[in-house]
């Protein structure tokens, strides 16, 4: 294999969000759910919003999570969490709505409303214009409400905004459990770990590749929907069951791991349901060598996952992939590639 360097994701919006829910500054937990408030609004074409129309749908997000998991931040930087605790206050029945929606007013959108699309130190877009100080309210731009018209986009964007919050709480959470790995569940298809021997399902593992990977087929690049794409093993579990078959020991990668997870249409699911005969074709690995460093610059629980399966540095992880590469032929898998595509790679491009 002859060494490549990988492209970034192409500028546009869809993208710059994507980068948003990912890099983006994030303290607590508040650009998760305000980046989901604005879309909504978008798609429904509304561009001039009060605070007092924000703090509603904002804080019932934050609400849905916390009932979930009650790790909302980073807790060594959050002093002054009188929202969060509010927000507990509300869900223990010490305080009412009424009362949790002037608190959010006045709390929620100090800092998050000017620092939603700021990443390292940079607007990298313009979602809004900002009057919070003036007229306590923002003005969608055109350009949010044009992107919010595709609401497929908007679905997929919003349910990835959440799965990346639920794995943000668990990187929080996991400073009390540092062990944790993330596993993939065919029956539930959630991403889930292991704790104290038991599988503990943390968010559904379609919208988090689809954070990474764009809404499209891994192979052909067609666009999907949640509806119509399958969690697919890159390289296929049979390679451990022939593995052991052979060579009578277990073959050490976990092909249940996020890093072997792709999304896939129909057509290419499975050439004819025989993955045991084929391995997709070279510029496919890169692709997802390049897409599994981007969830390891970005993601921390799956940061630490790819790493204790693929290895540590991102030469290591290479290096991996090509000897798995290697096995794969070994067993006569031969190589597969769609016989149509629809676009081009996120990542590879063929120079
Ligand atoms: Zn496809």
């Amino acid at each position: 294999m002859s060494r490549k360097t990988f492209s970034d994701y192409k500028k546009n919006i869809d993208n710059d969000i994507r980068t948003i829910i990912h890099y983006g500054v994030n303290v607590a937990c508040y650009k998760f759910p305000f980046l989901q408030t604005i879309l909504d609004y978008a798609s429904r074409d509304i561009t001039h919003i009060k605070r007092e129309e924000l703090a509603k749908p904002f804080v019932e997000k934050i609400i849905k999570h916390m009932k979930k998991n009650p790790f909302q931040g980073n807790s060594e930087i959050i002093r002054n969490g009188t929202m969060l605790k509010n927000v507990k206050n509300f869900i223990d029945g010490k305080i009412n709505m009424e009362r949790l929606l002037l608190v959010t007013e006045k709390e929620g959108f100090k800092d998050v409303v000017r620092a939603l699309p700021i990443v390292g130190h940079t607007q990298i877009i313009e979602l809004y214009k900002d009057e919070m100080r003036t007229n306590k309210q923002i003005i969608l731009t055109d350009n949010l409400l044009k992107f919010a018209k595709n609401k497929n986009l908007v679905n997929l964007l919003s349910l990835g905004t959440d799965t990346r919050w639920d794995l943000q709480q668990r990187s929080w959470e996991t400073k009390n459990h540092p062990e944790t790995l993330i596993e993939y569940n065919e029956q539930s298809g959630d991403l889930f770990e292991w704790r104290f021997n038991n599988r503990h399902n943390i968010t559904s593992s379609k919208p988090t590749l689809i954070n990474y990977q764009g809404d499209v087929c891994f192979y052909c690049r067609k666009s999907v929907s949640l509806e119509n794409c399958e969690v697919e093993h890159f390289i296929p579990l049979d390679l451990a069951k022939r593995y052991f078959e052979r060579k009578n020991k277990k073959l050490k990668y976990n092909l249940n791991n996020i890093g072997n997870l792709v999304n896939a249409c129909e057509e290419c699911n499975g050439p004819n349901g025989k993955w045991h005969l084929y391995t997709p074709s070279k510029e496919y690995w890169y692709e997802l060598h390049a897409r599994n460093e981007q969830i390891c610059n970005s993601d921390k629980p799956l940061e630490k996952t790819i790493q204790s399966n693929l290895g540590m540095t991102s030469e290591e992880r290479h290096q991996k992939l090509v000897k798995l590469k290697e096995l794969c032929n070994e067993f006569s898998m031969q190589d597969w590639k769609p016989k149509k595509t629809y676009g081009e790679l996120h990542y590879y491009r063929n120079e």
